[in-house]
């Protein structure tokens, strides 16, 4: 196989082979772009290393023939004496993994070239401090020394000479360390440093290999939902130089504003540095724009090399580049990550601008980005206190406690504290605690440091290089020129302005929140951009969607709102809501009843109040569909808990009172109706089957509500939906109930009801013999909870907690299958019922009410599958619009 791409034959369609970066640098190299020339090893490489431990053979034949003509290319050899190349090696996987994998520099030094790199650049400090990073960082990442031990070398001799910072060292310091760390490295591994830069590569490419499985690395995965079986590609490069003096410098740059997606020149630049100091925030960085004034040369070609990219890749695309005395580079391009407020502006410009189509703009923003957008923010009319101002590096609101480290977080947080994780500035190695955080604070870096990269890209709110803080880690506490916050003490952090305030600020909704709230009418002059932005998204997303959109709604109040965020209907209407609060007792009444009187009493007085709840919800939904569900928990959620009840009695029998006899009654129900799985008991359709006449009051309320509304002069579109059926004759015996008690009501009222019935598939019983179901039912309701539920056999309400992260460590599944629907398992029973379903009955209605009607992932899947509609909670209706109209693309 090839395992080898010199950037010259890659393109930035081969990201699954080349890694992003790779497929990125060739595209740069294709189009002509300074590019320091480079190869890229393939995933494939990566993952034949991964399952077997050993690189594929002809992978170091390809290496070395790809070398020589990169060598060819930059007139020098690797490990030459008088003048070496240098190369990079550096991870790149599919998707971007910032910082979480091995990077190791200045590839080619040895004892001798060193020597010639001295002279062939004039600057033998320089030389020898490259050196002692690369025996440095192989000794660590290669070679597996402790890093700590190379510091601790490092810290005696910066102490011998008083020097407080490298830059102190001279070149003769730099000598002795590069020779005392290749001691310590012999002294740990029993072998030396290796001198022949054909190893270096070798091990160093084989170090990048076995990084994907690091620790950091596997946690960032689970966290943005990367699959483990990727592998990395490995990315060889000639070294350029930032930091060889005044005329040199690195930088990252944005083709606009990744935080608001204004158009214009973003960025920062370091002069005299290399790209890694940029991105580790170490020193404070200079607004890019300084660069016109630094090196105007190079600032012009930057732009215009900014500017081709974006009219190649027709979006925001970030951007690392180094300047060697005056030369510019381009390390680095990709279609940059930014703010979801940012995604909605920049859809709409380059549609404005032509770059991109109606369409394409759709394609570029997201159902999560728009429900991050309807979070709320700070409210800014009450007096605050400002605590420090920062750069604004990952907008929206978050309150919490301070702490200083990882462990501290993720341990607070562990137990439901809300934290704010505070650093000077963060690593890699702060990744549990950044996900464990509401937000992450920095004293130092810039709007490209490690903190800001990460943040963005978990959509966790970030504020950093805020310089009146001063971090004291080991103290636990921050201060300010005037106050100092302790560990526990409570910072609010603002995003989107970059200000952190002492204590709680209480919180606003958002302006998008308010836009859909307010019935998503086209907006005003005086609304804000991202409102127009988003109404924009909107009005093309229900131009573009199939599907139709409902929601799960059971007061009017929930069903007013979801008309306003645009639902075309209610999917799923839960009764057994209703039947909660004040009317237990008649329910408890209706199932304790000793005879058909009682019992009758009983529902008759539920009657006038469930036929009420009807009518208010279907007055909200008027002229749109409303599935009402019948009843479907377990009868004993309306009693008394067991437990409770049992300690009730026998302390009032130990204290010798008179047995309660309501109490003694209830106590036998309750034990009678114990069941160890409620969730596969008596529930749903098999609750109706048994408990007369709960059906025919449920129906009666229906028919009788939709009586009153049309009445009324309204359009009730009132349908019935039968829960929990596994076999079709349970469903054809309510459906007969619920017929009788339809025609009953018509005829004594005289009006004509028209209400369909139909079921829910919810077992997989149901789902595989949908066929011989649909002869009776008239449409479908998927119910993926319950079918997550019984495929896999995980209980909805334990194994969340009970084993999930374990899960998805292990890596069996990315996500929850109760948030985003299993393709495989319960997807197919999804297929199966619609096939079958509408091959009995051609033109089948059949929508979903399972959480996953709301899952951006999941609605794809429905699209897909051929759904009629989907339903969810209101909140998640304005993402299923937008995600029904991208899945329609
Ligand atoms: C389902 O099971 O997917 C469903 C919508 O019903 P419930 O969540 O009420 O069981
Ligand atoms: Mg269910």
């Amino acid at each position: 196989g090839k395992y080898v791409y010199n950037f010259h034959e890659g393109g930035r369609d081969m990201a699954g082979l080349l890694g992003g970066k790779g497929a990125n640098l060739a595209e740069m190299a294709r189009m002509g772009l300074p590019v320091p020339p480079g190869f890229t090893v393939t995933t494939e490489a990566c993952r034949v290393f991964l399952a077997t431990g050993e690189p594929p053979p002809e992978l170091e034949r390809q290496v070395s023939e790809h070398l020589a003509v990169m060598e060819r290319a930059a007139g020098r050899r690797l490990g030459q004496v008088d003048a070496p190349l240098l190369v990079s090696v550096r991870s790149g996987a599919r998707f971007s993994m910032p910082g979480m994998m091995e990077t190791i520099l200045d590839i080619g030094l040895n004892d001798l070239s060193v020597l010639g790199l001295a002279k062939a650049l004039g600057r033998e400090r320089f030389a020898w401090d490259s050196y002692r990073r690369l025996v440095q960082m192989f000794g660590s990442t290669v070679m597996g020394v402790d890093s700590a031990r190379f510091e601790s070398v490092l810290a005696g001799i910066k102490k011998q000479h008083h020097a407080d910072d490298d830059t102190q060292l001279d070149t003769c310091d730099l000598i002795r360390l590069v020779q005392m760390y290749q001691d310590l490295i012999l002294e740990e591994t029993g072998e030396a440093f290796p001198q022949d830069p054909a190893e270096q590569l070798r091990r160093a490419t084989l170090a990048v290999f076995t990084s994907w499985n690091g620790e950091r690395a596997r946690i960032y995965r689970r966290r943005e939902h990367i699959a483990d079986d990727l592998g990395t590609a490995v990315n060889i490069q000639a070294m350029v130089f930032g930091n060889l003096g005044p005329d040199s410098g690195s930088g990252v740059a944005f083709t606009r504003d990744p935080a608001t997606g204004q158009p214009g020149i973003y960025g920062d630049y370091l002069p005299n540095a290399q790209g890694e100091d940029v991105v580790a925030g170490i020193r404070d960085t200079v607004p890019l724009q300084e660069l016109e004034h630094l090196d105007p040369a190079s600032f012009a070609r930057l732009r215009d090399c900014m500017a081709q990219l974006e009219a190649h890749y027709r979006d925001l695309c970030d951007i690392e580049f180094t300047i060697e005395r005056a030369t510019l580079w381009m390390l680095q391009t990709r279609v940059g990550k930014r703010t979801s407020q940012a995604a909605f502006a920049i859809a709409g410009q380059l549609v404005d601008e032509g770059l991109i189509t109606p369409q394409e703009g759709l394609a570029r923003v997201d159902g999560e980005g728009l429900a991050r957008l309807m979070f709320p923010r700070f409210d800014s009319s009450g007096t605050r206190e400002v605590l420090a101002r920062g750069i604004p590096a990952s907008p929206g609101a978050a309150v919490g406690a301070v702490v200083f480290d990882s462990a501290e977080a993720v341990r607070r947080s562990a137990e439901g504290e809300k934290v704010v994780l505070v650093r000077q500035e963060t690593t890699p190695d702060d990744l549990p605690g950044m996900i464990a955080a509401e937000a992450v604070l920095t004293s130092r870096g810039g709007k490209t440091s490690h903190a800001a990269v990460v943040a963005r890209g978990m959509g966790k709110v970030c504020v950093c290089g805020a310089g009146e803080l001063t971090v004291d880690p080991q103290g636990r506490s921050f201060s300010t020129p005037s106050v100092t916050v302790r560990e526990g003490d409570v910072v609010s952090v603002d995003g989107s302005e970059g200000l952190v305030f002492l204590g709680a600020v209480p919180l606003v909704d958002s302006p998008v929140m308010r836009y859909f709230e307010d019935g998503g009418h086209p907006p005003g002059e005086s609304a804000t951009q991202v409102v127009r932005d988003v109404h924009r998204v909107m009005g093309q997303a229900d131009e573009a969607r199939r599907m139709e959109v409902r929601a799960n709604a059971d007061t009017p109040e929930d069903a007013a709102r979801a008309r306003r965020f645009g639902a075309q209907g209610i999917g799923l209407c839960r009764t057994e809501h209703m039947f909660l609060g004040d009317r237990r007792s008649l329910v408890e009444a209706m199932i304790l009843a000793h005879d058909d009187e009682e019992r009758e009493a009983a529902l008759n007085a539920l009657l006038p109040l469930q036929r009420a709840d009807f009518i208010g919800i279907l007055e909200a939904m008027d002229g749109l569909p409303v599935t009402i569900r019948l009843l479907d928990p377990p009868l004993h959620e309306f009693l008394p808990d067991l437990t409770e009840l049992s300690v009730r009695v026998a302390r009032d029998e130990a204290l010798g009172r008179q047995p309660d006899l309501h109490e003694t009654e209830l106590l036998a129900a309750v034990t009678r109706m114990h069941e160890a799985n409620p969730m596969l008991g008596l529930r749903g359709v098999r609750l109706g089957l048994v408990v007369p006449g709960l059906v025919a009051m449920q129906v009666r309320a229906v028919a009788e509500a939709v009586v009153a509304r049309k009445r009324a002069g309204g359009d009730p579109q009132a349908e019935i939906m039968v829960p929990l059926v596994d076999a079709v004759e349970e469903f054809r015996l309510v459906r007969a109930e619920v017929a009788r008690v339809l025609e009953r009501v018509s005829a004594g009222t005289g009006v004509a009801l028209g209400c369909p019935v139909g079921t829910m598939i919810e077992l997989p019983r149901a789902a595989l013999t949908a066929g011989s179901i649909a002869e009776d039912a008239e449409f479908f309701s998927l119910g993926t909870n319950d079918l997550t539920q019984t495929t896999w056999g995980f209980s909805r309400d334990d194994v969340e907690a009970a084993f999930f992260s374990a899960y998805l460590d292990k890596g069996i599944f990315q996500t929850s299958p109760f948030e985003t629907i299993d393709r495989e398992g319960v997807g197919r029973l999804v297929e199966i019922a619609v096939a079958e379903g509408r091959a009995t009955r051609p033109g089948l209605n059949i929508g979903v009410c399972g959480e996953h009607g709301g899952d951006p992932q999941s609605v794809h899947f429905f699209h897909d599958t051929g759904l009629d509609y989907v339903s969810c909670s209101p909140f998640r209706v304005p993402v299923a619009r937008l995600e029904a109209g991208r899945a329609a693309l």
